[in-house]
């Protein structure tokens, strides 16, 4: 699969999952747009990196994916720079876990905003020029929590089922304009920050590290092993691929049987 001369925007992309998809997309000869907060000093080794060892052009936009007027604006950037953005994936996402009637509000609209709201903007923003070449790919990275729930994750849940009606309503619009559209569904994936959690929850629940990964992270997979970055990565580029040209409107799960109980 080769994508050179194509333009990949990927939000989220300065971590986990949405790194990965960068990498897989530039290693196929793609430009890339990157974004997402962290250290600045990082990023632009990451950016000069990903440049250098796929001979690819890569800029980076530190957009805040809540804000719909930085959104638009990146997505200019990149239409400035490579005449469209050909492949849109739509990463960036946030969790935060507390029952409803204790959900802070603000964390309500900020989960909204950035893991439902962005992906609106973002497509919105790159439709155009994808219509105009004739030919696009959109994937949102959803979550198995677009197809099913799991207690004290309301805006989550509900964002990411959000994401599914999205993907499926924008598919049918641009069905007969060459560009497909399609979520993603990831079970657990090692990010760094579902890393970060492992020592945290054992402390809270008096339980080994190893236990956590088993009986709490796992055991709504099958598998009983997380999803890598790098199977996510490889399932995206193979749904920007010709031959992923009749996927369309469709929420993918890959979570290691999760969604089969
Ligand atoms: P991560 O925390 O490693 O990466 C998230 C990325 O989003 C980072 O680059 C971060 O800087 C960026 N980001 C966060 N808020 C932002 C904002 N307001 N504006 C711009 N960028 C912002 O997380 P991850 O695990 O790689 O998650 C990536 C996506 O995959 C998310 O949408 C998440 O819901 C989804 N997902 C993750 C898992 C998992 O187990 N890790 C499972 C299913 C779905």
């Amino acid at each position: 699969m080769r994508f050179s001369g194509k333009t990949a925007l990927i939000t989220g992309s300065t971590s986990g999952i949405g790194l990965g998809i960068a990498e897989a997309f530039g290693a196929a000869g793609a430009n890339l747009v990157i974004n997402g907060f962290g250290d600045a000093a990082e990023i632009e080794r990451l950016r000069d990196d990903l440049a250098r060892r796929h001979g690819v052009n890569v800029i980076y936009d530190g957009a805040d994916m809540s804000r719909p007027e930085q959104i638009l604006a990146m997505v200019a950037r990149a239409v400035d720079a490579f005449g469209a953005v050909d492949i849109l994936v739509n990463n960036a996402g946030i969790q935060h876990v507390a029952p409803v009637d204790d959900f802070p509000v603000a964390k309500w609209d900020a989960i909204i905003a950035i893991n439902l709201s962005s992906n609106f903007h973002a497509i919105r923003a790159a439709l155009p020029a994808m219509k105009k070449r004739g030919w696009g790919r959109i994937i949102n990275v959803a979550s198995a929590h677009a197809l099913v729930a799991s207690p004290f994750k309301s805006a989550y849940v509900a964002a990411k089922h959000g994401v599914a009606g999205l993907t499926k309503t924008v598919a049918l619009e641009v069905a007969e304009s060459g560009i497909t559209v399609n979520a993603i569904c990831p079970g657990y994936v090692l990010t760094p920050l579902v890393q970060k959690q492992i020592p945290d929850t054992a402390k809270a629940r008096g339980i080994s590290e190893e236990e956590v990964v088993k009986n709490v992270l796992l055991a709504a997979q099958p598998t009983k092993k997380f999803v890598t970055v790098e199977q996510v990565a490889a399932f995206a580029t193979f749904l920007a691929s010709d031959a992923a040209a009749s996927i369309t409107g469709a929420v993918l799960p890959i979570e290691g049987g999760w969604t089969a109980h």
